[in-house]
């Protein structure tokens, strides 16, 4: 990549102030940094700081800045919230950072049946609104807080939601306007119910990584609100509750929405926490949803009656929702207790099983230090996941004390083992998007080939190679 001089920089954010209003262009220190670091310990170093922070308005300001950018090879790095925990919010060389946080226009077409919204738009905001209309937004990540519409669309994510329940985001997408990195302006889709058949590019940038354009503008058809019930089964050891879920596949129970798992360390902080009765081991919890209060009723006694045939402790539906919640709200606060409490950070990661190999696999991630001497010095992973969505996160929280070459090194050591065991159960990521740090195992897992098409797709839309370009791995 092509570094400007200290004058060509000057000369750049010139230019730009020219194309977008000079109030959301920002070369302040502070920015820089914050535009550049994700979730992760990751390495900062001056020289690669981005040259400026630009928060374009509209698709017509995003088309200038492209177009400029394309016409001088300028890298351009879109960030939603930056939450993305495979390293594609951090970036290896300087360039112009495009936040979206202004592009976040909000409407319900109620007579056409979907809504529209800006990519910058934070999930919870979009949740709440559409709650107000009676509608349910198909994204629930636990980071929903701050994660943005685009960043989830770019990665088609759903969250915790457990994909064979409602599918993922993916398939409620009417269309979406994008604006290339060459600076043209997309239309894509429908703006009916009924979907194209056949070819539609929409689907090139849902789950395109951020690849091959900007989203601008994002149309999803509105989904009713579900009546939900609620259940949580306590068990004395993992293996069975394990045997349970798969038990849920191998009988044909509908899915619940959510299914979390907490193992018995993570169980006992949450349920401390929130000032309930400790568990006496680890702990499963789940929502079922209909389109009626009979029909999500009838769907967690399947799911207990399912349960129950493990023998679990206990396991029973929950109708005190302040229970509930609190139930709930365990398993949310445990990541950043520990953080807290162990003065360390997370490298979390994210080891997606097969119905069949289950417990093997959860086996697995139970000992994800072992025999790896930095992750031995980490210790044991704390345990939890979405286990109906087949998906744990064994938690490593590396010392916040150690050397910053040490604690990169650590969190490469993590995201080996976690390619490691996708690889051995034949999975791969449902949640973070593909390439950066997962670059090795996406080249392991589906071959060099399949880079060198994702690189040659990319190139039909980005010939400079300005969009993103640290995401897909050097040649
Ligand atoms: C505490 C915490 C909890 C989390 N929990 C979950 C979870 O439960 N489930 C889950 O799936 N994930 C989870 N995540 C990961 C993360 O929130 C998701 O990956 C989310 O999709 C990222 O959204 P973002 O707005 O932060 O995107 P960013 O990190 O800003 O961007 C992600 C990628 O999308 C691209 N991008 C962003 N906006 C656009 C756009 N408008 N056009 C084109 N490309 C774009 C970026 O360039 C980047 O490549 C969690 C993260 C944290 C920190």
């Amino acid at each position: 990549m092509v570094r400007l001089t200290e004058q060509e920089v000057s000369a750049m954010v010139k230019d730009l102030c020219r194309l977008i209003n000079p109030k959301f262009i920002t070369t302040s220190l502070l920015e820089r940094i914050n535009s550049a670091t994700d979730y992760r310990i990751s390495e900062l170093k001056r020289e690669n700081l981005p040259y400026v922070v630009v928060r374009p308005g509209s698709a017509d300001e995003v088309s200038k800045l492209m177009a400029y950018a394309s016409s001088r090879k300028i890298p351009v790095f879109v960030r939603g919230s930056g939450t993305c925990l495979k390293g594609s919010a951090t970036y290896p060389f300087p360039g112009i950072v495009l936040r979206t946080s202004r592009l976040s226009d909000f409407k319900i077409y109620q007579n056409y049946g979907f809504f529209e919204c800006g990519p910058g738009l934070r999930v919870l905001y979009v949740a709440d609104e559409l709650a107000k209309e009676g509608c349910f937004l198909p994204m629930y990540p636990g980071s929903r807080r701050i994660a943005s519409v685009g960043g989830i669309i770019s990665n088609n994510t759903s969250g915790h939601i457990v994909d064979s329940s409602v599918g993922k985001i993916r398939d409620y997408i009417l269309g979406l306007q994008v604006v290339l990195p060459t600076g043209e302006i997309l239309e894509m889709g429908t703006k009916s119910l009924r979907r194209a058949a056949g070819t539609d590019l929409t689907q090139y940038f849902v789950g395109g990584d951020g690849l091959l354009g900007v989203i601008t503008n994002i149309r999803v058809r509105l989904v009713p609100a579900f009546k939900s019930a609620y259940g949580v089964a306590f068990f004395d050891s993992v293996p069975p509750l394990v045997k349970a879920v798969q038990r849920m596949y191998f009988e044909r129970i509908p899915p619940p929405l959510f299914m979390e798992l907490l193992d018995s360390r993570c169980a006992e902080i949450g349920f401390r926490l929130k000032e309930l009765p400790l568990p006496p081991g680890p702990v499963l919890m789940f929502r079922a949803i209909g389109e009626t209060e009979e029909i999500a009723s009838y769907k967690v006694e399947r799911l207990v009656e399912t349960i129950q045939k493990e023998k679990p402790i206990e396991c029973k539906r929950v109708v005190d929702m302040e229970y509930w919640d609190k139930v709930w709200s365990a398993r949310e606060v445990i990541g950043s207790y520990i953080q807290r409490e162990r003065k360390a950070f997370s490298a979390n990661t994210e080891v997606v099983s097969t119905v069949a190999n289950l417990l093997d696999c959860y086996t697995d991630c139970e000992e994800f230090q072992k025999g790896i001497p930095i992750l031995e010095e980490v210790g044991k992973p704390y345990l939890f996941g979405h286990i109906g969505a087949l998906t744990f996160h064994p938690g490593m929280y590396v010392p916040i004390a150690w050397p910053s070459e040490k604690k990169m090194r650590a969190l490469e050591a993590v995201m080996r083992k976690e390619a490691q065991l996708n690889l051995k159960y034949g999975t791969c990521g449902g949640e973070w998007g593909q390439f950066s740090r997962r670059s090795d195992f996406d080249r392991q897992r589906y071959g060099e080939k399949t880079i060198q098409l994702v690189r040659a797709i990319k190139g039909v839309f980005d010939p400079n190679n300005i969009l993103n370009p640290s995401i897909l791995p050097e040649e």
